[in-house]
């Protein structure tokens, strides 16, 4: 199996204090544990505006935790006010960005043009993309859940080359189980993990099938991260409000 990922979606939460406190007490916590980062990747997903604080404290006390940011510009520089370039993240020394979360696909302008191009520009600076995908209530209550899925999965990979689409990792959030505490169940998580699989063996090949990683998101707590995990095509999580608690978060990196 994959090597799993545990990432823990911040959104909009802590500043850059916070974000130091907290990473600071997740390594102590998993350094407590004799946590085996070999086994299983951690990554945190700050503000911007953290960043930089959390990487100096990742350099200086030689973390094994990963970090990345929640959203990028396609456009690498020049008159975009408010926007932040892929490169000056990757210069932070960030792994991973997360494209296409549903809070951005809803609250921002983000189609699957603008979402393949973040992709895209994720790529050229170097890091690794964790490709947000999900139905709503809607697509579940009319049973067309999987292709849903997979046709946004597809909507990114068309544009994208076989070294590209290896790259990627997919983070299947239904938007119904976002926040809610309606977790999916290991079933329906295992059902869309396997068909987003099965469709890049389709489209690509088995390296790509086999490299990319797929992650469940929503309402994952330490309650139910083991019975999910326990799926073939579960490669780990994107863990949202369990993310602001380093003793919640510890406990899931460890169930992982
Ligand atoms: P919750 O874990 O709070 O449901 O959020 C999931 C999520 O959106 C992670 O990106």
């Amino acid at each position: 199996k994959r090597k799993p990922l545990v990432a823990g979606n911040w959104k909009m939460n802590f500043d850059h204090i916070e974000a130091t406190y907290f990473v600071q007490k997740l390594s102590w916590l998993l350094r407590d544990s004799r946590f085996d980062y070999r086994r299983c990747e951690v990554a945190l997903f700050p503000s911007f505006t953290s960043l930089r604080s959390v990487q100096v404290l990742v350099e200086a006390d030689k973390l094994h935790i990963g970090y990345g940011a929640q959203s990028v510009s396609v456009i690498n520089q020049g008159a975009f006010t408010g926007d932040i370039s892929a490169d000056m993240i990757a210069h932070l020394g960030c792994s991973y960005v997360i494209i296409g979360h549903s809070e951005r696909r809803k609250y921002h302008p983000e189609d699957d043009a603008n979402i393949v191009d973040q992709v895209r520009a994720t790529l050229a600076a170097g890091m690794r993309p964790i490709l947000c995908v999900g139905e709503s209530f809607e697509e579940r209550r009319q049973g067309i859940e999987l292709d849903f899925a997979v046709g946004q999965v597809r909507d990114v990979t068309r544009d994208l080359n076989e070294d590209e689409a290896a790259k990627l990792i997919v983070a299947y959030e239904p938007v119904w189980a976002i926040g809610t505490g309606m977790v999916a169940t290991p079933d329906s998580a295992q059902d869309a993990a396997q068909a987003i699989r099965a469709d890049l063996r389709k489209t690509f090949n088995e390296h790509v099938a086999n490299s990319v990683r797929i992650l469940y998101g929503g309402s994952v707590t330490s309650k139910n991260a083991a019975e999910l995990i326990e799926e073939p095509d579960v490669d780990g999580f994107l863990v949202g409000g369990a993310s602001l608690d380093a003793n919640e978060f510890a406990s899931i990196c460890r169930i992982a």
